[in-house]
């Protein structure tokens, strides 16, 4: 099949071919003249995606095994990347014949390579028509999936757009107006650009539905409806969802025609690389005990999350007082204030990020020490998602949850869904006791 798929791609008479010839031409020639270089080291952290890599290397060879076209393997090897992750060697195949999927992973484990280096294959050849559309539940996501295709893109030639709330609405007009290949959005302000006629998904070919589990959790499954309705039923539909709860089952079978599910078993469950301890303290005294915490030093760079907005900035407030550099992260915050805090911490220069359930998932923070629960997740399977975010870049990582009174039994169903104890962690003067 891969074979069929690429004779079509690069054969002279091809329909596509004067716009596939820019493309892949250009792409072949730079790929051919770099083809013996050494692929760039990426960080010296050795990533999740990267130790998943080579864990599953026994399981198959490396990205040129998967058919891809030179064009892409070049972009790969810029990367860094030698060998696909589970996810990938799974989905990757699959999505270049054409088949739905349903993709059990969550981030981390490579998922968005898994996605968009199939579409950047399919998107090689062919007309300049928006014929990708990727949704996503928030902004930051939709800008790292941005920054995925035009880095595995790099040498395709691709126009790819992000539609997110918060900037430049007249910007995002004129790119979508001007044609576009692939475009990555939340549902909300994507609803927008439809009503307005803006963009047209009358030649759309594969739709992505990214962490639809989140999606349905902000409440999109409307929006979804509205934007899928538009799209013609004989595209390919890919979804992604770390967790698999009914209602993401339900919109599988909605919107997916025979599914494949893929699945990164190992990751499914907590903490394989991550030390977790939960601190009894009173409530009052949480924020004492956090600066306490990370004036013991230990502690580089700190994902800490409450559950709600003033939390967030009630506890920068606190850790200021106290002499340590902090930002939030929430919804509250203006894109541009977001996209500062974010790029403080992913600097190095704000040893503190306090952060909304927004920033729970899809945020690729490489490098956290240490994720601290201010508040027990109210969802057992936030507390895996959220202890993710750390033992990722790093191959470990702590994760702490400070623990009320009242918490005490969400602690516990937490427990009884990881299938693990909690070690609790008392601290002297902090605890239950005192
Ligand atoms: P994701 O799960 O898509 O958020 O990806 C997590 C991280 O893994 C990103 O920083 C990617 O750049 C990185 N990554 C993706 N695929 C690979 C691979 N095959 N080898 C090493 N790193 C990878």
């Amino acid at each position: 099949m891969t074979t069929d798929h690429h004779k079509k791609k690069t054969g002279a008479d091809s329909p596509r071919a004067t716009r596939g010839k820019g493309r892949a031409a250009k792409a072949a020639a730079s790929a051919a003249t770099v083809k013996h270089q050494p692929p760039v080291a990426q960080t010296d952290a050795v990533s999740l995606a990267q130790a998943e890599a080579v864990a599953s290397a026994a399981d198959g060879g490396g990205f040129a095994e998967l058919g891809l076209h030179a064009t892409v393997l070049h972009a790969i090897a810029d990367a860094g990347y030698t060998l696909p992750t589970p996810i990938q060697r799974q989905a990757i195949p699959l999505a270049l014949k054409g088949r739905d999927l349903m993709g059990l992973a969550q981030t981390g484990t490579g998922k968005t390579a898994g996605f968009s280096i199939p579409i950047i294959e399919r998107l090689l050849d062919g007309p300049r028509r928006t014929r990708a559309l990727i949704l996503t539940p928030t902004r930051e996501l939709c800008q790292q999936v941005d920054e995925s295709f035009r880095k595995y893109g790099k040498y395709a030639g691709l126009d790819v757009v992000s539609v997110y709330g918060g900037v430049g609405y007249e910007t995002q007009v004129a790119a979508l107006r001007g044609g576009v290949d692939v475009v990555v959005a939340t549902p909300g302000r994507l609803i927008d650009h439809l009503e307005k006629q803006n963009v047209s998904f009358e030649d759309l070919e594969v739709l992505v539905l990214d962490e639809a589990d989140r999606m349905l959790d902000m409440g999109f499954a409307p929006q979804i409806q509205r934007i899928v309705a538009q799209i013609h039923p004989y595209r390919q539909t890919l979804l992604f969802s770390a967790t698999m709860p009914p209602e993401v089952e339900a919109l599988a079978r909605k919107y997916l025609r025979k599914p494949v599910v893929v699945q990164v078993g190992r990751r499914s469950s907590a903490a394989t690389t991550v030390q977790h301890y939960v601190y009894p303290v009173p409530k009052q005294r949480k924020a004492e005990l956090l600066a306490d915490l990370l004036k013991q030093g230990e502690m580089d760079s700190v994902l800490v999350f409450t559950r709600t907005k003033q939390g967030a900035d009630r506890v920068v407030r606190h850790l200021e007082s106290e002499g340590i550099d902090a930002d939030a992260l929430h919804a509250d915050k203006s894109q541009a204030q977001r996209e500062a805090a974010l790029a403080r911490f992913k600097a190095g220069q704000t040893r503190v990020l306090v952060a909304t359930d927004i920033a729970q998932r899809g945020l690729d923070i490489s490098g956290i020490s240490h994720v601290i629960n201010y508040d027990v997740p109210q969802q057992a399977d936030d507390y895996v998602h959220r202890i993710g975010r750390t033992g990722r870049a790093a191959q470990t990582g702590d994760a702490y949850t400070f623990m009320c009174a009242d918490e005490i039994a969400m602690v516990k169903t937490i427990e009884r869904t990881i299938g693990q104890d909690i070690p609790r962690r008392s601290v002297v003067g902090f605890d239950f006791g005192t």
